[in-house]
């Protein structure tokens, strides 16, 4: 009996530190970007898109009650009163906020970058603590994982400030430094030497608040397997954009979620030694793996029976493509710092005397979107994030509302789509009781957005409101306060 009264005494206890998590006050600072904030909101005769996947629902009403989803109806009018919002919105559709998989908080720079493509090393990658989180919440995102940081302790102080409503922004699951082997292109990551190394640092790093972890590029299997062992222990996740591991090998390793489709596989290059990052970097496992032949069949049945996901990033694979792919949008262009801007230009020319590039990238584009779906239709489970990297087009928030956009290019319904940019992130970070579908009980994180995306995919870029908690957030204002910053801060 003492046993169960204070096991009741502790849920109690947690049901109201996670209230107080929920409905923090509002600093200023966070209040300038909030457009809507009462104790009831009602969102009349709008379009629903649920983000489980079904079709959209048209003319309902969502109420909104203490930051939680309270009700779904059939729309009626219902009149404004004291603590009560009513939001008309026909012509409007609602979805779930957008769980970002792969959604960093640094911009890439590259020193002395010249109109022959060329520049000085070392790359340096530089933390956007300030304009990352703003631009991710106007783009309508949520909840987020940084997979992959280089400033973790900005990083786990900046998720603490937005949950104490000191700062705008989503909710974050903080990924920790780059479990990265040697050697390195990145300067700022750390350079695992050997399994201890890995161990060491996810226990370090999961000490101090960390919730996931990436492993990099030339991680060894020994250190991943240790590192992998250490996060489990920890009830902790690990991804990886790998290259010395083949996807075969992290799956048997025990790995929770495979970064970037199927596009950095490595296991039929034809150099590929073990432990060891091959020459193509898994461009020729891409060429040669049919997504109906027995590697891709194999390969999914035990990417499924290990239960890893798979993060789809095609928006950082769009510019290598080149030419008649869409230009960046005005707006993103906007945000940037016209030296941002004028790096992302030059990155985007190529010079017509350069010798053409070793792979067509379309086709390897075609043919990961081929994978993807195959491994979606086989049962995987398949996630999204722009990775806000490459040449500089990719920027946090619009680039997440293109992923969708390119899963639908990819041959996914729009419905399908949105499913695999929320409620599928949200199953995989064990959240999905919370967050990712319009539904009952679970919270208000909704996008609100012009038009009609189940039927026109390119409405996902039309935000008008974005609810985190039940406050509605300015996705107008949120840029305006970013503008010519992205690529300084
Ligand atoms: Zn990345």
């Amino acid at each position: 009996m003492q046993r169960r009264i204070s096991a009741l005494v502790f849920a109690l206890c947690c049901f109201c530190v996670s209230l107080a998590a929920q409905n923090p006050e509002l600093s200023k600072a966070v209040m300038r970007y909030v457009k809507v904030k009462t104790p009831k909101i009602v969102l009349t005769h709008v379009r629903v898109i649920d983000g489980t996947g079904a079709a959209a629902v048209e003319d309902q009403n969502v109420v909104i009650e203490g930051g939680k989803i309270a009700g779904v109806e059939q729309g009626t009018d219902m009149t404004t009163s004291a603590g009560v919002t009513v939001l008309d919105l026909r012509g409007y559709s609602v979805m779930p906020g957008i769980v970002g998989m792969h959604n960093h908080l640094f911009y890439i720079a590259r020193p002395n970058l010249n109109s022959r493509r060329e520049f000085d090393d070392p790359v340096v990658v530089q933390q956007m603590t300030y304009s990352a989180p703003r631009l991710y919440l106007a783009g309508g995102v949520t909840t987020m994982r940084t997979t992959g940081s280089v400033e973790t302790y900005a990083d786990l102080n900046l998720k603490n400030e937005i949950d104490a409503g000191k700062l705008p922004g989503p909710h974050i699951d903080v990924t920790g430094p780059y479990l990265e082997g040697s050697p390195s292109y990145f300067i700022q990551m750390p350079h695992l030497r050997n399994p201890d190394d890995a161990r060491d640092l996810v226990n370090y790093w999961a000490d101090r608040g960390v919730t996931s972890f990436k492993a990099y590029m030339n991680i060894t299997r020994a250190e991943l397997k240790a590192a992998i062992d250490a996060a489990h222990k920890r009830g902790l996740k690990v991804t990886g954009h790998l290259c010395s591991v083949t996807y075969q090998e992290a799956a048997e390793l025990g790995i929770d979620d495979l970064e970037h489709g199927f596009f950095v596989n490595t296991q039929l290059d034809p150099d590929k030694k073990p432990d060891a990052c091959s020459e193509s970097k898994g461009d020729e496992t891409l060429r040669r793996m049919d997504p109906n032949g027995p590697e891709a069949r194999n390969l999914f049945a035990t990417l499924i029976a290990h239960r890893v996901a798979i993060t789809s990033t095609l928006p950082v694979f769009e510019a290598d493509m080149g030419g008649g792919r869409p230009p960046v949008r005005q707006q993103a262009l906007d945000a940037m710092t016209p030296q941002a801007r004028e790096d992302y230009f030059l990155l985007r020319q190529r010079s017509p005397a350069a010798p053409p590039p070793k792979v067509d990238y379309a086709v390897s584009f075609k043919r990961d979107t081929e994978l993807e779906r195959a491994f979606a239709a086989a049962g995987g489970l398949l996630l999204a994030g722009p990775d806000p990297t490459g040449q500089g087009d990719v920027v946090p928030g619009f680039g997440d509302q293109r992923g969708i956009e390119l899963l639908v290019e990819a041959g996914f319904t729009p419905v399908q789509a949105i499913r695999i940019a929320t409620l599928n992130g949200a199953i995989y970070l064990g959240r999905d009781s919370q967050i990712g579908s319009i539904a009952v009980g679970k919270n208000a994180d909704l996008v609100v957005m012009k038009g009609d995306p189940s039927k026109q995919i390119s409405d996902v870029e039309n935000v008008e409101v974005v609810f985190k908690d039940g406050v509605g957030y300015d996705p107008g204002k949120l840029l305006e306060s970013v503008r010519g910053r992205y690529g300084q801060y």
